[in-house]
């Protein structure tokens, strides 16, 4: 090969430049997503057999996989199949081959066979095992290591794969993978070389070798994931400054007039943000508590240090019903500190919307409440300094540009109870804080969960006449996933049918197609305890806080996700009753449905049926498409790794503090730009 050819080759170089790929095998690559030089030197193989040691012939067993070296002593060719018995100082092993067409073997010569040895005979016979014949002097290239197994097609070989690969590193290795971490971070961390951990991706020498390439590629994607999410942020800000909020008198009010005592998370979630308030750089925190957590009251301490300071907050909520019922409990809440809170729906009539709009920018309103919608439209705010972002079940972090305002940004705090993994929030949001709720309020009893089927029902209907006999309250979720006329007939079918037979169970449909003050009316009357049963489509999924309900029955559960399950599930257990939640399932309910049952039934715990989740659907379906291709990793695991992540996330910082733009690192720069560029839009130059 021409010397300047290979100088001229990039990791982003077609396939082709490398001898023995034309037009023809390319198109058979393309098909497996194989386009260029890089893509070959991180085809992953899907699992690799271990060829290295073969067994003394005496040791192979029936059932086994296993490589074998022996002695033909036995040869014969008859009706189409070829029997063979090898054999070594300790023993010797049958071999059938389903072909005459081997004609070149004899006995005598030594061969190296690997496969499965069947079970089906009385004594140890391999079934048509690859084989080569071991000649003096020539290297086995069938075993004595271990091989890689690519994800193939029907037209693509695995010698053909390994052919490519091992082209590939052969002719272009050396040049195409240079070395881009900074020396410091080699030494600190003891890595191997990205050339000789690309190697051993594709031939591992021994495990403990194999695992560190592996972790050294694996931190090369978390740790320029970290950097170029830095370098981003690099770039924005600093020119940006919040207002700096301190505690005074309304805070301590309402600290010291709260009826409970908050739980140790609450407490140091609140000393967090306090922390994050005072400085002028603007918060970007995320709290995380699962579904009656207590996140409210964590908020409400963040906005009165905000009303201390002479600011104004704004709280956003998902929904209407969410909306009001921040606004009533924060009224409700602050009665006594003399704040004016006020609630902005889409739903106002214009001229107390044109009050309120005038009361936020006059700064008589202290602190506002609306839905997500509301605050998409430009709102003229006197003196914003704190957003509240409660997204309950979705996750996006909001865009800061739409409410940045006269050079100043607010302080933002996103509210979740998903239980995304840490890991996850910090891939993709690298330079987002974390506070964590993992505690509840004390006297909560964990939900009891149950799977029945519909051949189960009566059950069901004793347990919900028993809750209400008790004074207890139910919501029975139907089967849907959007508001369409065929789910608003599903819940309207459902409350005529449960009405006959629950007689005496005062009940009420509530979905997303009611009137605003319709749905208002009914939250309020089921908090009031006037309705025993709420018939609802998912719209009680986010936020209802209703302590007296202690039973929920989901229908046709099996089609939700384990996410949407856990939120929906949240309802209940939040007052004293020991709390129950009924999965029905389905007769066409799908094996992954069952499965998602399972695990409900199995784990109440959040972050585990999170992870299980994130397993099942990946990364970029649970952030939705708004970061895509960011947690697209070719080797790192996203939930396994979050050791790794920790140690490049430290390593990125500390590195980027001292060198903001990567100017000392130009080859780890390029590696950003190149790998993540269009990704984060980082500009490239800069
Ligand atoms: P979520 O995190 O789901 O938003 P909420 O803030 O709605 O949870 O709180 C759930 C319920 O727990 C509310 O009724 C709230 O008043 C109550 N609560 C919050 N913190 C405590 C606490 N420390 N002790 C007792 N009850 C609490
Ligand atoms: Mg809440």
């Amino acid at each position: 090969m021409p010397a300047s050819k290979q100088n001229n080759a990039r990791l982003s170089s077609p396939v082709t430049i490398l001898s023995g790929i034309g037009p023809k095998k390319a198109a058979l690559l393309a098909k497996l997503g194989v386009f260029t030089l890089e893509d070959i030197f991180f085809l992953r193989p899907r699992r690799y057999e271990d060829r290295r040691n073969p067994p003394p012939l005496c040791d192979i067993e029936p059932g086994m996989i296993t490589p074998a070296v022996g002695k033909i002593t036995e040869l014969e060719i008859d009706d189409g199949m070829m029997d063979a018995v090898i054999s070594d100082k300790t023993g010797s092993v049958e071999i059938v081959w389903f072909t005459d067409k081997i004609t070149f073997l004899r006995e005598g010569m030594t061969i190296a066979v690997y496969g499965q040895v069947s079970d089906k005979y009385l004594v140890p016979k391999f079934t048509h095992p690859e084989f080569e014949i071991l000649r003096w002097r020539k290297k086995p290239t069938l075993i004595g290591k271990i091989l890689p197994i690519y994800p193939g097609t029907a037209d693509l070989t695995q010698r053909a794969l390994r052919k490519f690969v091992d082209t590939a590193l052969y002719e272009y290795a050396s040049v195409c993978l240079k070395e881009f971490l900074p020396k410091s971070i080699i030494k600190r961390r003891k890595m191997m070389s990205f050339h000789d951990a690309v190697i051993e991706i594709h031939h591992p020498k021994d495990e403990d070798t194999f695992i560190r390439a592996r972790n050294r590629l694996a931190f090369d994607e978390l740790f320029l994931l970290q950097a170029g999410i830095i370098m981003r942020r690099n770039s924005y800000s600093g020119t940006i400054h919040a207002q700096q909020l301190t505690t005074g008198g309304h805070f301590r009010t309402f600290m010291d007039s709260l009826p409970f005592s908050p739980t140790d998370a609450q407490r140091v979630a609140i000393c967090e943000i306090l922390e994050d308030l005072e400085r002028t750089k603007p918060m970007n925190r995320l709290l995380q508590g699962d579904v009656g957590s207590g996140k409210t009251l964590v908020a409400a301490a963040a906005m009165l240090a905000a009303c201390d300071s002479g600011a104004q907050s704004a709280i956003m909520a998902p929904t209407e019903i969410l909306a009001q019922q921040h606004y009533l409990k924060l009224r409700d809440n602050f009665s006594r500190t003399g704040l004016n809170v006020a609630l902005l729906t889409g739903s106002l009539k214009a001229r107390e919307r044109k009050k309120i709009l005038e009361g936020i920018a006059d700064g008589t309103i202290n602190i506002v409440v609306g839905t997500h919608a509301v605050f998409s439209e430009a709102v003229n705010f006197h003196s914003l300094a704190l957003v509240i972002v409660d997204e309950q079940h979705r996750f996006g972090v909001l865009q800061r540009n739409s409410i940045i305002a006269k050079g100043t940004a607010p302080h933002v705090l996103t509210m979740t109870a998903t239980p995304i993994p840490r890991t996850l929030i910090m891939s993709v949001y690298g330079d987002l804080e974390v506070s964590v709720l993992n505690e509840l309020p004390p006297g909560r009893t964990p939900v009891k969960t149950i799977a029945l089927t519909p051949s189960e029902m009566r059950r069901v209907y004793t347990m919900i006449r028993a809750r209400v006999k008790k004074g207890e309250q139910v919501f029975w979720v139907c089967p849907m996933i959007d508001d369409s006329e065929r789910d608003l007939a599903a819940v309207n079918s459902t409350y005529e049918r449960l009405s006959k037979i629950l007689s005496g169970v005062r009940m009420s449909v509530l979905h997303g197609r009611l009137p605003v003050d319709e749905k208002s009316r009914i939250m309020q009357e089921f908090s009031a305890g006037k309705i025993d049963m709420l018939i609802a489509t998912t719209v009680i999924e986010v936020g209802v806080d209703v302590p007296n309900a202690s039973m929920m029955v989901i229908e046709d559960a099996g089609q939700f996700g384990l996410a949407q399950l856990h939120q929906l599930r949240g309802r209940v257990g939040r007052g004293k009753a020991e709390s129950v939640c009924v999965l029905l399932e389905n007769a066409s309910i799908t094996p992954e449905g069952r499965g998602r049952l399972a695990a409900m039934v199995e784990s109440s715990d959040g972050f585990e049926l999170a992870e299980m989740d994130l397993t099942q659907r990946g990364a970029g379906e649970i952030c939705g498409t708004h970061q895509h291709g960011v947690t697209d990793f070719r080797i790192a695991d996203i939930v396994r790794d979050e050791k790794i992540l920790m140690l490049a996330r430290d390593d990125a910082r500390v590195l980027l503090e001292n060198d903001p733009a990567l100017t000392k690192e130009p080859d780890l720069r390029r590696e950003v730009l190149r790998r993540l560029g269009g990704v984060l839009e980082l500009a490239a130059t800069s």
